[in-house]
C-alpha cells in the first residue's frame, strides 16, 4: 500500500508523546479503515485547533478568555503552580485542593531554548499581585527538571510577600528504605513531620 496522505498521517500521529513508528502505523490504518471515526476525529481535531486555548490568567485550557476555575469566586485565592493541564486535572480529580493554579506548560531548559518567557512567568506575578494570593504551592514532578524547575520559580518569588511551599515528597506508601533511592530519601528526609 502507498498513498502519501497515509504516509503524511502516520507522521503526523508519530510526534504525539508515546506515540512510536509502528503505533502511528497501526493508529494510521485505523482511522483509514472506518471513514465515520476519520470524519468525527477531524472534526474534533479542528473544533479543538480552533477553540480551545489557554486562560490569560492561568493558562490552563480553556474555549474562553478567562477559564472556569479562575472566574470561579468560590475558590481560595491560593495558586498550585502545575507542570501542565493534565496535571492540573489529576489534581482537580483528587478533589483535594480549592484553590487556583498556574500551568507552565514546560520545564526549564535553557538549552533547549525554554526559558521564564515560555513557562509565562510575568503572567504567573501578575497574577500572584491581582488575586493577593496567600500561598504559592509549587506541584511539580519530582524529578530532575521538576526539581530545578520548583527551585528557580522559588528564587524569582521571593520578591513578592507571599509563602511559598511545594509538596511534601519522599518514600511512597509501600515502599522500602533499603531500595528507595537517594533522591527519594533525601526527600523524605527533608519532608519529615513531626509525630
Ligand atoms: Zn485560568
Amino acid at each position: 500500500m502507498s498513498s502519501a496522505l497515509f504516509d503524511r498521517l502516520t507522521e503526523q500521529l508519530g510526534r504525539l508523546p508515546g506515540i512510536g513508528r509502528k503505533t502511528a502505523m497501526r493508529l494510521a490504518f485505523s482511522i483509514v479503515d472506518n471513514r465515520e471515526l476519520a470524519r468525527d476525529l477531524s472534526e474534533a481535531l479542528g473544533m479543538v485547533w480552533q477553540k480551545v486555548g489557554e486562560c490569560s490568567t492561568c493558562r490552563n485550557i480553556t474555549e474562553n478568555d478567562i477559564c472556569d476555575i479562575c472566574s470561579n469566586s468560590s475558590r481560595h485565592d491560593s495558586i498550585c503552580v502545575v507542570h501542565n493541564p493534565a496535571d492540573l486535572r489529576a489534581i482537580e480529580d483528587a478533589g483535594l485542593y480549592r484553590g487556583k493554579y498556574f500551568v507552565l506548560h514546560g520545564f526549564l531548559a535553557p538549552l533547549d531554548g525554554i526559558g521564564p518567557d515560555e513557562l509565562g512567568i510575568d503572567t504567573l506575578r501578575k497574577m500572584i499581585d491581582r488575586f493577593e494570593v496567600d500561598e504559592v504551592i509549587l506541584a511539580l514532578d519530582s524529578t530532575a527538571d521538576g526539581e530545578a524547575t520548583s527551585s528557580y520559580i522559588a528564587r524569582i518569588l521571593e520578591t513578592h510577600q507571599v509563602p511559598v511551599t511545594r509538596l511534601a515528597r519522599g518514600l511512597p506508601p509501600g515502599a522500602s528504605v533499603e531500595f528507595a533511592d537517594s533522591l527519594t530519601l533525601s526527600q523524605a528526609f527533608q519532608g519529615r513531620q513531626k509525630v
